[in-house]
């Protein structure tokens, strides 16, 4: 398939390994900061085909994950209202909060509808004007640009029965605060493609220039992760540090200017929590002050749910890079993708759901 098997292709595979061995003469810990770059990673075997000295590290890169428990439990009580249509993407639906998940909740009557774009809750609230048509608005930079063109296209036609419930993040804070942490072992970066395609790279210049380390934009296919993992050991080998775009069929230094245009329009930058990491100072997106009017946490008096999570889960190490998924006691036999603890076993881009699906097997022998 054009433009699926060139970057597929084992023989390729194979002269990038031995192009990664001969240049690898120390230990070195990259991290690759996005969830779906680890179910590949994890899906196709690329850390096995590294030498040992590389050490691939898992990143919080994975928006389902780190949404925070309180923000699920937010969604379940709007979504549980009679005067809601609560809408989402599916891979939030199974995410269990403190009591339940949204799946439950439809069971038990509530409206929960699965979308494929946040504009076609437009169609569903004009369809319904006697109730409110909520949409679940995670992610990191890729899904804002959609989203803050449903809630500036609902204040252009001064729809009234839409809000959203915002918990966006952003990865170059995150990036940060991983570097930030006294016990970070990181030392380069795979700088997500897909985000960078959004937002451009000039961000993980001043990242790579105050915290001296090489960051490589990296695509989702296994030769676009062996071509960044031999890019950033080179960086690291010759001690460079900076930028470097392997995805440039897609990414552009200054990102989607129209798309960063709509974000700025509607969405200012805040502190946010990450779910198992904690609080990261302007690592989220919330309203600007004039759509307030379409945030559905505060419409509906939600905003001060406090919740715990589950002692066993240990999903906050493993989404900042300190321990592998088989290292938790819960795994692959408490926490299961059909009974899952944390979110990292419910997202099919979680670390623990990689692991499960592609190396439980080998976990047990
Ligand atoms: S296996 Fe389950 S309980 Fe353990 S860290 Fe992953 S999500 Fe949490």
């Amino acid at each position: 398939m054009k433009y699926l098997d060139e970057y597929r292709d084992p023989a390729a595979a194979v002269k990038f390994r031995e192009l990664i061995r001969a240049r690898t003469t120390r230990p070195w810990a990259i991290m690759e900061v996005c969830g779906g770059q680890t179910h590949t990673i994890v899906k196709y075997g690329i850390d096995d085909l590294l030498p040992p000295r590389i050490t691939l590290i898992h990143g919080p890169g994975c928006p389902v994950c780190v949404t925070p428990l309180e923000m699920i439990d937010q969604a379940l009580v709007i979504a549980a209202r009679p005067d809601v249509i609560f809408c989402s993407f599916g891979d939030m639906l199974r995410v269990p909060g403190s009591r339940g998940d949204l799946l439950s909740v439809k069971a038990s009557g509530g409206d929960v509808r699965i979308v494929y774009s946040p504009l076609d809750c437009l169609t569903v609230a004009a369809a319904n004007p006697d109730r409110t048509v909520v949409f679940f608005a995670v992610g990191f930079e890729t899904t804002a640009p959609a989203n803050a063109m449903a809630v500036w296209q609902a204040k252009r036609l001064e729809m009234e029965n839409f809000a959203v419930l915002v918990s966006h993040v952003l990865v170059p804070p995150a990036v940060a605060a991983i570097l930030s942490s006294p016990s970070n072992r990181v030392q380069g970066f795979l700088a997500a493609g897909h985000v960078c395609a959004v937002m451009g790279y000039e961000e993980y210049e001043s990242l790579a220039e105050r915290f001296r380390v090489p960051f490589v934009v990296t695509g989702f296919e296994p030769l676009d992760l062996l071509e960044g993992v031999y890019r950033c050991v080179c960086m690291l080998e010759e001690g460079r540090c900076g930028v470097e775009n392997q995805y440039a069929r897609v990414v552009r230094r200054e990102g989607n200017v129209e798309s960063r245009r709509a974000i700025e329009e509607v969405f200012e930058t805040g502190d946010r929590t990450w779910r198992g990491i904690g609080a990261i100072p302007m690592s989220g997106y919330r309203l600007r002050p004039a759509y307030a009017a379409y945030d559905a946490a505060v419409r509906f008096g939600v905003s001060g749910l406090t919740v715990r999570e589950s002692a066993e889960c240990i999903s906050g190490q493993v989404l900042r890079g300190m321990k592998k998924p088989q290292e938790c006691s819960a795994f692959g036999t408490r926490c299961t993708p059909q009974t899952p603890l944390g979110a990292t076993m419910v997202s099919s881009e979680g670390a623990c759901a990689a692991y499960y699906q592609y190396r439980r097997m080998a976990v047990k022998t």
